[in-house]
């Protein structure tokens, strides 16, 4: 029998005797080589699970090893027997690196809880707030909480300016309800969940498309904590090319931006030769032809690569998009048994 059919018994059970009923919440990890910070992660949630056991929540960890090379997934396992712990968990391999954010898809595809929440491995997204998370929702009703950090006023000036205007491009193509600190750190209902999943794209961005997907909203602020170790996956440079990915993959401002660009330039070269021809006939004035014909040409030459560049990069989309391949590939689903069962009766078999 599968764990959502037991519940649904176990549901009936508890709605006949008038009590609260049990309610699941997925804990959705996308880990790549975090091999010493998954054990403490394990611990903090094992400390959640104990908390929401008495407000009637099962706790799943869903871990998705992203191609891990430092035996990550061995760690996880070697903890899990070892513990006598209040929740399952289950760990995803995908077959090779797919990235953070199609580690994030395997995982949402795979769970089936009445909720789920996103979360990284390092520890910089804190534990105990989720909390507050299933507080808002099954206390204010909210599908999806977010949350936003409250310490971005306190990055360069570059990364703000440059977080600022990925945020604009991406908002003004996801209905204008990102917030510009928010990442994947977040709570969805299951039908929160469900809606998310119906977007089929292979070039995604899970930022942009969580703005898409509308339901009752609320942001929670945070301090992210510093990594609990290892180094960040997304050097400067990774981060960039992440950024220019996403903006090309959710908004065609860029398209339109050299449409402008070309009218813009357009515009000037007839002001400019209306100029040239009325300073020859009224003042009689010789326009040196040379220098303003290289300028013009290698101008008019730099935007037309710019321009096709730009054109470029949406066309490889679509190609991407054409292939359907698959959005990653799965190496194996375990669920991970315990030193001790946990204390509800429930089952591991699915
Ligand atoms: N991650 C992943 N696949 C990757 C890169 C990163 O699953 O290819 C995971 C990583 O292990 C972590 C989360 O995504 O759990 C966020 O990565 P990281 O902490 O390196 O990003 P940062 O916090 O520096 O933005
Ligand atoms: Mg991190």
């Amino acid at each position: 029998m599968t764990p959502s059919r037991l519940r649904t018994i176990s549901n009936d059970i508890v709605h006949e005797r008038n009590v609260k009923p049990f309610r699941t919440l997925s804990l959705i990890i996308p880990f790549y080589n975090e091999r010493s910070s998954l054990p403490l992660l394990l611990g903090e949630i094992e400390r959640l699970a104990r908390r929401l056991q008495s407000r009637q929540i099962d706790v799943e960890a869903v871990l998705v090893d992203d191609g891990s090379t430092d035996g990550g997934g061995q760690a996880i396992a070697a903890w899990v027997a070892a513990q006598a712990r209040p929740f399952e968990t289950r760990v995803l391999r995908l077959s090779r690196n797919f990235g953070k954010e199609l580690a994030l898809s395997a995982g949402l595809e795979a769970a089936d809880a009445d909720a789920v929440v996103l979360l990284d491995a390092d520890l910089q997204h804190p534990v105990e707030l989720i909390d507050t998370f299933v507080e808002a929702w099954l206390g204010e009703g909210v599908d999806v909480v977010y949350a936003y950090r409250e310490d971005s006023a306190r990055e360069p000036l570059g990364k703000r300016v440059l977080r600022s205007a990925f945020y604009r491009l991406v908002n003004g193509a996801s209905g204008g309800t990102l917030h510009p600190s928010a990442g994947d750190f977040r709570l969805m209902s299951r039908r929160a969940c469900e809606a998310l999943k119906r977007f089929p794209e292979r070039e995604r961005l899970m930022k942009g498309l969580y703005g898409l997907i509308g339901f009752p909203t609320k942001g929670v602020p945070y301090a992210p904590a510093p990594r609990a170790a290892g180094t960040s996956k997304f050097p400067t440079l990774k981060l960039w090319a992440a950024g220019l990915n996403g903006v090309t993959a959710f908004s065609v401002f860029p398209l339109r931006l050299t449409l402008l660009m070309g009218l813009a330039l357009g515009l000037l070269s007839f002001v400019y030769g209306v100029w040239t021809v009325i300073e020859k006939l009224a003042f009689g004035i010789h326009v040196p032809g040379y220098p303003t014909l290289v300028v013009i040409i290698s101008m008019v030459g730099a935007g037309q690569l710019i321009g096709m560049g730009i054109v470029g990069e949406y066309v490889g989309k679509v190609l991407v998009e054409v292939k359907q391949r698959p959005l990653y590939i799965l190496e194996s689903d375990e669920r991970l048994a315990s030193a001790a069962a946990p204390s509800q009766d429930r089952s591991l078999t699915a």
